[in-house]
């Protein structure tokens, strides 16, 4: 197609969108709630170990080192100076909630209004992921189950903020990720969504696209490990939305499951 064309399509698409917003159509956690979704056969894979991906960065420890605790992980991490980021961080941003329920959400790492305040996804896509949770309360996608921002636990794989929200770096991802692990060992989840190309990647252990590895049940250790578009793609492109809203109930289904 020429590059013309192109853009006049890219130009029709973006003044659809913005009309779509516009009629107070651009909020899924309404709108795709209250359909049906599309069935989607979970494809199981093995432990990612079985994966044939080296993991040598990444331990995934089953079991806690002996009196390890979220706030012993928490009070580490904020005192940590073990990358370059703890210089530039205003608040290092450990985590939060209890992880009660047995899901945990992971993003990328803190952005300004995180690095403000210490706490994980505050920002506008934090909102996002906190309409997101509780439309899966209102839903009641998981019969019995009462689901907030408290009931779960919500991580980051860099518990400091990158200067002007670049890319995380390899080499702290390398150095904060024995944190996440850590969380995630205590915790001893039931299921883990992955927010994004990092923490999908981090914890599938292999490269690949968010497009191409949602709608795939990982392991991780002893959890089912599902991946989704992050919060701030979905803020970028509406269109993200309803994919994520179809994740978030296979995430639900995967939980009733054993
Ligand atoms: N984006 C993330 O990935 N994490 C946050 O905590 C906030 C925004
Ligand atoms: Fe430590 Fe992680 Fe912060 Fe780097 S990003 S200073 S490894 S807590």
């Amino acid at each position: 197609m020429p590059a013309d064309d192109k853009r006049t399509l890219a130009a029709a698409a973006r003044r659809y969108l913005a009309r779509e917003a516009d009629a107070g159509r651009g909020d899924l956690w309404t709108l795709a709630a209250a359909e049906t979704p599309r069935a989607r056969a979970p494809r199981f894979r093995g432990p990612i170990e079985e994966m044939g991906v080296g993991l040598e960065d990444l331990e995934t420890p089953s079991v806690s080192p002996p009196g390890d605790t979220l706030d012993q992980v928490a009070s580490e991490v904020v005192a940590c100076t073990k990358c370059g980021l703890a210089s530039t961080r205003t608040k290092a941003v450990p985590g939060a909630g209890t992880g009660k329920v047995g899901i945990v959400f992971v993003g990328e790492a803190p952005g300004a209004e995180e690095d403000r305040r210490g706490e994980p996804f505050v920002g506008r896509s934090g909102d996002l992921l906190t309409k997101m949770i509780q439309a899966m309360d209102e839903k009641q996608v998981i019969p019995g189950v009462s689901l907030s921002r408290d009931a779960v636990f919500i991580a980051n794989v860099l518990k400091c903020r990158p200067p002007d929200n670049r890319n995380p770096l390899p080499h702290e991802i390398e150095a904060c990720t024995p944190y996440l692990v850590r969380q995630l060992a205590l915790l001893q989840p039931k299921v883990i969504m992955c927010l994004g190309k990092f923490a999908a990647e981090l914890l599938v252990g292999a490269k690949g696209t968010i497009g191409g590895m949602r709608g795939t049940v990982f392991r991780y250790g002893d959890a089912k490990l599902l991946v989704t578009y992050h919060p701030a793609a979905c803020l970028r492109n509406p269109n993200y939305k309803r994919p994520v809203w179809e994740d978030l109930q296979l995430l639900a289904r995967e939980y009733q499951t054993p």
